[in-house]
């Protein structure tokens, strides 16, 4: 028998636990915040920790074709992605309406 999820108790495979807490998200705040040298940071802060993080920030950076880290629970992008992260996001199965950009 494989893996079985924590919250549901069902297998992985048809677990839906991580779908539904990208769909009842409520407040992911994407700002950019300025480093060294200028250098800027977009931050996706206010991710459950339900989510599996590590792939979803995994898939920003490739999607973005950037780097990044994970960092107590926000995900940094290396550069400004304020107008690209969103779509991604909700692409992803996150509610737009959750997406708060702070410029
Ligand atoms: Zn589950």
């Amino acid at each position: 028998m494989g893996e079985t999820c924590r919250t549901c108790g069902l297998p992985l495979e048809l677990c839906a636990c991580e779908d539904i807490s990208r769909e009842e998200t409520t407040s992911i705040r994407v700002f950019i915040e300025k480093r060294k040298w200028g250098r800027e940071v977009t931050i996706i802060d206010g991710l459950s920790k339900d989510i599996d993080l590590k792939s979803l920030a995994k898939h920003l950076k490739k999607s973005l074709a950037t780097g990044g880290t994970l960092k107590e629970g926000r995900i940094e992008l290396q550069g400004n992605f304020m107008r690209l992260v969103a779509p991604i996001l909700i692409n992803e199965g996150f509610p737009e309406s959750s997406i708060e950009l702070r410029e």
